[in-house]
């Protein structure tokens, strides 16, 4: 049977995400820290506390805790005259621990009592997150909006126009929902919802244009608690405007759950090149550090290969020849040792963030795996001769053997982001 020329051929695919949607560059500034958000900046990480923003010292410990761990900006919740009160604070104590991260604040209800009553707090944030759905009622609405817009203006702070399905503006809602009835063949009630939360958060940021704040002062979002609903309504706002978007599934939930959901919403845009920051809103387990979501969205981005932050481990699962743990106990050790590095090596070794490190049960993927990686182990499984070949850059190095394996390995490791990173042999 003949066949055309290319099922027969395999050709090269192309890898790698498509180009990133256009959009306008947002600065979010703190004193000297910059950090840019759209057009041709890098996807940037960002995250949210959970403390009550009225105790000062707890918040400011948990923005640390959150810049530290890599959020690019923090978000907090500014909810009440006592939490508007202690921002001020919160900002003068981040400063003093020489912590840079800008803070934006959070805004439902009253936020443009807030903005007017407290202008230290005013001052003291970065940028406002608007939500249009909960700015007030009727007329009240408008003059709300408009209020915390003309503040913005004058201290000259971006926003985000944050639209969420929970909280979606109800009078446009049913707007829309009348003008569905009159359509000869009306769309379903899930599609008018995502047309109604666009609408809402683009023409919100035309309001807040046309009341005077710069188009590259508006960040747009549009949360929804669906994957397949969050992908079409952020490839209808890419389509439908110019504005950076900053992705999120909210409320993704807990655990493996909220990772997986959240993945698998945010890749397949960020792929599509949609999405200028992101944030993944994983609901803690109780003892779980809130850094857990920062860590899972510099994972998105890396894995993605849009961004390094840390040296990846590259553990194979092990199987029915492997019949200790202790290669999945090296491959912990290795993958906590690099994290708990990163502080120090972000600064020290430039571009060890890339560096991939594999660590193998038994030969069967062991030492091709390990061939490709910066550097890699490949552990002997049941059956082989216990030792361990070490690769660098490819090639076969020494053979570990007995019960030092994890710490020599961890010693070759070492000395090999050293040698490579080090600024005095850059
Ligand atoms: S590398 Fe070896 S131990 Fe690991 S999964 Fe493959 S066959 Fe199993």
């Amino acid at each position: 049977m003949n066949r055309p020329d290319s099922a027969l051929t395999c050709a090269p695919a192309a890898a790698g995400p498509m180009l990133r949607h256009r959009t306008r560059q947002v600065v979010v500034r703190w004193g000297e820290r910059v950090v840019r958000v759209g057009g041709n900046a890098p996807v940037m990480v960002q995250s949210m506390t959970n403390t009550d923003t009225a105790d000062a010292i707890a918040t400011a410990i948990q923005v640390k805790e959150l810049a530290q761990s890599g959020s690019e900006v923090v978000r907090i919740t500014v909810n009440s005259p006592e939490a508007a009160a202690e921002v001020e604070a919160i900002r003068n104590q981040l400063d003093r621990m020489g912590i840079d991260v800008p803070l934006v604040g959070d805004f439902h209800y009253n936020g443009h009592k807030l903005l007017a009553d407290f202008p230290g707090c005013a001052h003291s944030l970065s940028a406002y997150r608007i939500n249009p759905g909960n700015v007030g009622r009727g007329a009240k609405r408008d003059d709300n909006f408009a209020r915390m817009i003309e503040i913005a203006c004058r201290l000259a702070k971006p926003v985000r126009i944050g639209v969420n399905w929970g909280s979606l503006d109800q009078e446009l809602l049913a707007r829309m929902m009348d003008e569905n009835a009159r359509r000869p063949q009306p769309w379903d009630a899930a599609a008018v919802l995502r047309e109604a939360l666009v609408r809402s958060a683009i023409e919100s940021a035309q309001r807040a244009e046309a009341l005077g704040l710069p188009g590259d002062a508006i960040v747009l979002s549009a949360k929804v608690s669906g994957v397949q609903d969050l992908i079409a309504v952020y490839r209808e706002l890419a389509r439908r405007c110019d504005y950076p978007l900053h992705l999120g599934l909210t409320e993704a939930g807990m655990g493996s759950k909220g990772i997986v959901a959240s993945t698998a919403a945010l890749a397949v845009l960020l792929q599509e090149g949609i999405g200028d920051t992101i944030r993944v809103s994983l609901t803690p387990a109780p003892g779980e550090p809130r850094t857990k979501e920062v860590q899972v969205a510099q994972e998105i981005l890396q894995a993605l290969g849009l961004r390094a932050f840390a040296p990846q481990v590259i553990a194979c699962p092990g199987c029915g020849r492997t019949t200790s743990t202790f290669f999945q106990e090296l491959a912990q050790r290795i993958q906590t040792y690099l994290r708990e590095q990163m502080p120090v090596w972000r600064t020290q070794y430039p571009g060890v963030e890339s560096m991939h490190v594999a660590v193998m049960g038994c030969v069967v993927n062991g030492p091709g795996e390990s061939k490709h990686a910066h550097i890699g182990i490949s552990l002997p499984g049941s059956g082989e001769e216990p030792v361990a070949p070490v690769f660098v850059d490819g090639q076969r190095t020494v053979t570990l053997k007995g019960g030092r394996i994890a710490e020599e390995f961890q010693a070759i490791v070492e000395d090999y982001v050293r040698r490579r990173y080090g600024r005095q042999h850059a």
